[in-house]
């Protein structure tokens, strides 16, 4: 037979199991989310046997007049999704969609000024391990020590100073709207592109919940499986022709060769379903949702940062209750809520340790969690932190338990793809 469980049931096995997990954990991840049965059924298409070099209508390879009419869906879809004229749909992840940018419009040893990681920033942003580190003179701009918000001085003053090539606006923590007409004044003061990434909140944009980097950035990119709700992958879009030849070419075949047609086909159907008004409700929810979430968390002693949230994320400040990060991640773990330890800015403690978590709504909203189910949660979070707080590092086996119990029942009531 052909069918996965009998051809390889080792494999099988893991997504069974992961399916599993998904389906009786509650997901507070920021970057995550859940498909539709639609996408993961485009994805899991005949078109990644295709291979398409090139763009619709210019490929190197013959048979794609239908590949051709999934990307083409796929880049009409995004067009009007996000109001600009250009989209690139075959970055195979954000992080090439990023390093697709640099490459149409950078060279090496090129300055670029980027929020830096322990601030919120990305590791492509200009990060020291990251490739974007290290072929580029990457400077680093951060958030303001007495608010934690984006320090807009300090980003001109770096501009002035160091005369970048391109400044980069977003980043994967930050809970706050950025001001991208700001950003945009900073860049013509020296001449420099704006390039917005907004893979955290692409999902937000779409759906007018969130301001739209256009007509401000020369270029943005995103991920698509964030907010957007789409398959793993990566786009880029413009209102600039110029940029955008560029930006096709240093795609393919600059940087990638064959377009992964099945994640493209999956992309056009998640831009579909974004495009409907539902997508509109869901996004209001996710941040009505992050609204109550920060709250109720307040409200059970912990800091947020910046004190709230605008968007689907905040980073949790665990500091009032004397607990660390990484600790509080594998408690929440044990009673089956996932996240993810994040520094908070000006973390006295290190990356593997941390003073903070991040949590996000979006997959928790998609599920069907309203601000009810989001209290109650930051309730139980709050529960397995004192039980941290009061017991050390092992937490407290018997909250544990009980929280994951109800967070059990919880799940249940809200099923995950009922048809798998
Ligand atoms: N840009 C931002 C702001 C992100 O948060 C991320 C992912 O976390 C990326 C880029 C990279 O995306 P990917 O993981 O698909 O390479």
């Amino acid at each position: 037979t052909e069918a996965l469980a009998s051809r390889d049931p080792e494999l099988y096995k893991s997504i069974t199991d992961e399916l599993g997990r998904q389906r009786h954990e509650i997901e507070l991840i920021a970057s995550e989310n859940i498909v539709s049965a639609a996408v993961m059924e485009a994805q899991g298409s005949v078109m990644t046997n295709k291979y398409a070099e090139g763009y619709p209508g210019r490929r190197y390879y013959g048979g794609c007049q239908y590949v051709d009419v999934a990307e083409n869906l796929a880049i009409d879809r995004a067009k009007e999704l996000f109001g600009c004229e250009f989209a690139n749909v075959q970055p195979n992840s954000g992080s090439q969609a990023n390093q697709g940018v640099f490459n149409a419009l950078l060279q090496p040893g090129d300055t670029i000024l980027g929020m830096s990681l322990d601030a919120g920033g990305h590791l492509t942003h200009g990060a020291k391990p990251n490739q974007s580190g290290k072929w580029f003179n990457a400077i680093q701009y951060g958030v303001r020590k007495q608010d934690s918000l984006l320090d807009y001085d300090q980003v001109q003053a770096l501009a002035d100073e160091h005369k970048p090539k391109m400044i980069i606006a977003g980043g994967s923590a930050i809970p706050r709207q950025i001001d991208f007409a700001k950003m945009r004044e900073i860049a013509d003061s020296v001449g420099a592109f704006l390039m917005v990434d907004m893979a955290h909140f692409a999902g937000l944009v779409a759906a007018g919940e969130h301001p739209s980097p256009f007509p401000y950035a020369d270029v943005a990119t995103t991920t698509t499986h964030k907010t957007l709700r789409g398959p793993r992958g990566g786009m880029i879009l413009t209102n600039n022709e110029e940029i955008a030849k560029k930006v096709n070419s240093a795609i393919f075949p600059g940087i990638q060769g064959g377009p992964l047609m099945h994640v493209i086909a999956a992309k056009a159907v998640a831009f579909g379903e974004a495009l409907r008004p539902e997508f509109k409700t869901y996004q209001k929810q996710v941040r009505a949702n992050a609204a109550a979430l920060a709250d109720q968390l307040m409200k059970g002693g912990l800091d947020i940062v910046t004190g709230g949230t605008d968007t689907h994320v905040m980073l949790v400040d665990l500091r009032p209750k004397g607990v660390k990060g990484n600790a509080t991640e594998k408690a929440l773990g044990r009673a089956h809520i996932t996240c993810n330890k994040n520094g908070i800015p000006f973390d006295p403690e290190k990356p593997m340790v941390t003073s903070g978590i991040r949590l996000g709504t979006p997959a928790g909203t998609t599920r069907g969690f309203g601000e009810a189910e989001f209290r109650q949660i930051a309730d139980w979070i709050v529960e397995v932190v004192d039980g941290l707080a009061a017991n050390g590092e092992d937490g407290n086996a018997e909250v544990e338990a009980e929280v994951k119990a109800k967070v059990e029942a919880l799940c249940q009531q809200f099923p995950l793809y009922p048809n798998l």
